[in-house]
């Protein structure tokens, strides 16, 4: 029997279905594998969970592979292509943590040759080499020995492939896991990226009509956008667990508890807090500049410093100020590894020590996000046990709500770090969330 089919293999023709399912099985196998690896699950069922997620994005991948699939010509051009990108992507993504963003994309056009050239290393080019070789025997393969079949199979086909490829687009569920991976992430980043760039270039109103006074004495402000942090996680708020150890401390601090957001995602509450944007007057966030104008028509030398992702959203604040620097420029929620503020410290350090002052700094951080334990050290993981799966269901609420307070622990460990790169200055650090965050109540 086995010999028949090897000689079926060598020797006979394969119909095009046969070879494009065994195509997605090895493409899934290989890089939707290696964009879901490191994703943390604590049970059998949770590993079914992400399984599943597997299985949703490599139907997708299927349907891209599908459609260049069709017609040997375009496959011996795309495919190849195809893989080159993807061996990079997964490259970079297993020997540096590094996930594909509108920001990596941002970074590599404004990153001279030189310094691009120096992430180019011999593992990258036999990398690189091994999935070209592994792609032309496939196109030869698809060249030399597979039909299209009867009329009936090829419209079958093709309508399958054009169902699995829009399936992301239609169901907004699927979107955001299918379009962050392989081979999805190709398109979607640089086409999120051109969305950044769009909204960069727009105009906004300016402040031309705002007589505004320049005063040398002036102190630096720096402007923390905090990330999903709860008022009433914080001790100094009256929390019963000791979240803030730090600041608490800190007789100059002064907390605000009843600041509310009317946004309560990143996405429309950033542009809120730039602008003069409140629950009457939403448009202002799209249409105004911010308050980062302001302070350059005051004299202000300003920065932003970023350890989030960039969203179009707010993507014009951002380079709206006269520096631009990030913390953790090539991470992103769909990896798992360590992405921490502190890490803006040195940015922050530079900026303070560059002489021009008066100096606005706005520092984006990534505070509470979920997946919370990327954010915290080790060393600040106070309240145990902490979360060990992505999937929701396998966590109980405790482990929800320690390993959130141990983010607060960190953003205690940061401000602190930034007060005491300030103390001593005529400054002034000013920390809001962008919103709260929902932990299980009313569930
Ligand atoms: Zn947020």
């Amino acid at each position: 029997m086995h010999k028949r089919i090897l000689s079926v293999l060598y020797n006979g023709k394969m119909p095009l279905w046969v070879f494009w399912a065994l195509l997605t099985v090895v493409y899934s196998a290989i890089f939707i594998t290696i964009e879901f690896s490191g994703t943390p699950f604590s049970s059998f069922q949770g590993f079914l969970v992400i399984f599943s997620q597997w299985c949703v994005v490599s139907l997708a991948a299927g349907g891209v592979l599908g459609l260049i699939n069709f017609n040997r010509i375009i496959f011996a051009v795309l495919f190849p292509l195809l893989v080159l990108l993807s061996v990079a992507v997964a490259y970079f993504r297993i020997s540096m943590g590094v996930v594909l963003t509108p920001v990596c994309i941002e970074l590599a056009f404004v990153t001279d040759m030189k310094t691009s050239m120096t992430v180019i290393s011999p593992q990258l080019i036999a990398s690189e080499l091994l999935g070209l070789g592994l792609a032309g025997f496939i196109v030869w393969w698809r060249w030399e020995k597979v039909h299209i079949g009867r009329r009936l199979c090829a419209y079958i086909y093709m309508a399958m492939s054009v169902m699995l490829v829009v399936l992301p687009f239609a169901v907004k569920r699927i979107s955001a896991p299918v379009f962050n991976r392989l081979p999805y992430s190709l398109w979607y980043n640089i086409d999120q990226y051109l969305h950044n760039r769009h909204n960069i270039e727009e105009y906004r109103d300016t402040f031309d009509d705002v007589s505004v006074t320049k005063d040398g004495n002036a102190p630096d402000v720096v402007v923390i956008i905090g990330e999903s942090l709860r008022a009433d996680h914080l001790n100094i708020n009256g929390y019963g667990r000791c979240t803030m150890p730090l600041l608490s401390q800190d007789t100059a601090v002064v907390a605000l508890p009843n600041i509310t957001t009317v946004p309560f995602h990143t996405f429309r509450s950033v542009p809120h807090i730039m602008t003069r944007a409140d629950s009457v007057n939403t448009e202002a966030a799209f249409t105004e500049q911010s308050f980062i104008t302001l302070f350059k028509k005051a004299g202000y030398s300003t920065a932003w410093l970023s350890n989030q992702d960039m969203l179009s959203s707010y993507a014009y604040f951002m380079h709206e100020a006269d520096s631009l620097l990030y913390g953790n420029a090539v991470k992103s929620i769909y990896g798992f590894d360590k992405w921490l503020d502190i890490d803006l410290i040195p940015h922050l350090e530079s900026i303070l020590a560059c002489g021009v002052r008066p100096k606005l700094v706005v520092m984006h951080t990534i505070g509470s996000h979920w997946w919370y334990k990327s954010h915290y050290d080790d060393s600040r993981a106070v309240f145990k046990p902490e979360i060990n799966s992505r999937v929701l269901s396998d966590l109980t609420d405790e482990q929800l709500i320690n390993s959130y307070d141990n983010t607060i622990v960190e953003t205690d460990y940061f401000l602190w770090n930034v007060i005491g790169r300030i103390k001593g200055r005529n400054a002034v650090m000013i920390y809001i969330s962008d919103h709260g965050e929902a932990l299980g109540e009313n569930a």
